[in-house]
């Protein structure tokens, strides 16, 4: 069975960095709501519109859309997704529930990557991405190795997001909490929530989603490296 986990936390903890790295271990596939209503708002389409207003402004998109949005790509199959950025909201949370379980899948585990408010500015106000590959990177704590070029596939364009200023922050900070927080509570009564300490470097939180993957999941990905967290032991 695919090992299907979920990445949890505000706008800035990390969950994007920490998606890619779980790509590059496990093979896993990411599913990113903020990326496909991106697309969707390029689109130019009546509902790509809607989508620019509410991303602007910082609030959350209609449930109706983003969970329409995911339905679509559930279908790729693989080792397993990973959902960054979804659920955001106890209605998201239902609905993905009952996808998986049309597919006899489930929720393997949700990991809460917990950041500071305080250092959630600064990870926002620093952050850019190659329009090539999407690699996430930050001005002072990830910089590109040659300036102005990503290190993964060697792009130029390099894109900073509109909604990262401190001002939308506070709002989408504000939707965080009154909306997505609630999941916390609502994950832990199943019993798989892990809670990692985002405030670690990439490289430490990485490992600590790798133990999470070890410890707590009984699925092995179908990766047998040496490296991959979920292979079987040696
Ligand atoms: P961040 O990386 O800051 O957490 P995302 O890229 O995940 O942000 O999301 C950017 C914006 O897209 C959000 O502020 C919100 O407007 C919208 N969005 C993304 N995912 C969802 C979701 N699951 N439900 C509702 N809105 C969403
Ligand atoms: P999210 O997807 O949760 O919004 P990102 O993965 O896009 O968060 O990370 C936000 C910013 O913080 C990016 O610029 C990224 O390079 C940086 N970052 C991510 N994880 C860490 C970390 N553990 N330590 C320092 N900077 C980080
Ligand atoms: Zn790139």
């Amino acid at each position: 069975m695919p090992t299907n986990i979920i990445l949890l936390g505000p706008p800035g903890a990390g969950k994007g960095t920490q998606a890619r790295k779980l790509i590059e271990d496990h093979g896993m596939v990411q599913l990113s709501t903020g990326d496909m209503l991106r697309e969707a708002r390029a689109s130019g389409t009546k509902t790509g519109q809607r989508v620019a207003e509410m991303m602007d402004r910082g609030e959350l998109v209609t449930d109706e859309i983003v969970i329409n949005l995911i339905r679509e790509r559930l279908t790729v199959g693989g080792p397993g997704f990973i959902f960054d950025g979804f659920p955001r909201t106890l209605a998201q949370a239902d609905a993905l529930g009952s996808l998986l379980e049309e597919q006899g899948q489930a929720i393997a585990a949700v990991i809460e990557i917990k950041v500071d408010d305080t250092q959630l500015v600064a990870r926002i106000s620093g952050r850019f991405t190659c329009g090539g590959c999407g690699e996430v990177y930050h001005d002072r704590t990830r910089p590109t190795q040659t300036v102005g070029t990503c290190d993964v596939c060697g792009s130029d364009r390099l894109l900073r997001r509109a909604d990262d200023n401190a001002e939308s922050l506070k709002v989408r900070l504000l939707e965080y909490y009154k909306k997505t927080s609630p999941l916390i509570g609502y994950f832990w009564r199943d019993g798989n929530l892990h809670r990692v300490d985002g405030l670690a470097s990439i490289e430490t939180v990485s490992s600590e989603v790798n133990r999470v993957m070890r410890d707590h999941i009984s699925t092995r990905c179908s990766h047998d490296d040496v490296g991959c967290a979920s292979a079987p032991p040696a």
